[in-house]
């Protein structure tokens, strides 16, 4: 699941090991208005459990429950099935009550708590030596690699790139953000180009 967030989008790991539950909107019109299509929103949090912190800071709010703002991701259909398939088997297990995030331990003393950035890193390190890739797998490869990806479905469209890859400033994201390209069917087949489900 991590691999398929991390490639899926253009997350850092911070945000991604810094997700509550209650970030991620899979439906299509959530509540929040911010986006049609399945999304998540990247809120900056103090004082998470694990201390994972968004690196971009832009303003978020809950308004009746619902998170509002943030960074706002699409979120892929792979990525959606990887969640109901986490949430219904090792979540369902192994979860501690009440801190509401997504990524949990799975091993260890501390088994159902929020999982670290840095013990995500290391589960990368690890899959890679046990891939036998050369050197290390790092966080932002995934960031590039979705870039680059957005760049050749859209014949180097930048702005389309940096929409999806979420590279522009948190004003930028306001500025664009409800920006009609957002849902153009260019958009969106760039998307689906990237995430494998192009004809
Ligand atoms: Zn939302």
């Amino acid at each position: 699941m991590v691999v398929t967030w991390l490639s899926d989008t253009s997350m850092r790991i911070g945000a991604l090991t810094g997700l509550h539950l209650m970030d991620l909107h899979l439906r299509d019109n959530a509540d929040c208005g911010d986006c049609k299509s399945p999304h998540l929103h990247v809120c900056h949090r103090w004082g998470n459990p694990n201390r994972a912190a968004a690196k971009i800071k832009p303003d978020w709010d809950v308004v009746d429950g619902t998170v509002t703002k943030g960074e706002i991701y699409r979120v892929s259909p792979a990525m959606i099935s990887s969640y109901f398939q986490y949430m219904t088997t090792e979540y369902a297990k192994y979860a501690a009550m009440g801190h509401g995030m997504l990524l949990i331990q799975l091993a260890g003393p501390r088994r159902g708590e929020p999982w670290s950035a840095d013990a995500a890193r290391g589960m990368l390190r690890r899959a890679g030596r046990r891939a036998q890739l050369p050197g290390r797998i790092k966080p932002q490869a995934f960031r590039h690699e979705f870039t680059n990806k957005v760049l050749d479905a859209t014949d180097g469209d930048t702005f389309v790139a940096k929409v999806a890859g979420n590279w522009a400033s948190a004003r930028m994201v306001e500025e664009v953000y409800g920006h009609p390209d957002l849902y153009s069917p260019q958009f969106t087949a760039a998307l689906q180009t990237v995430w494998g489900e192009a004809e």
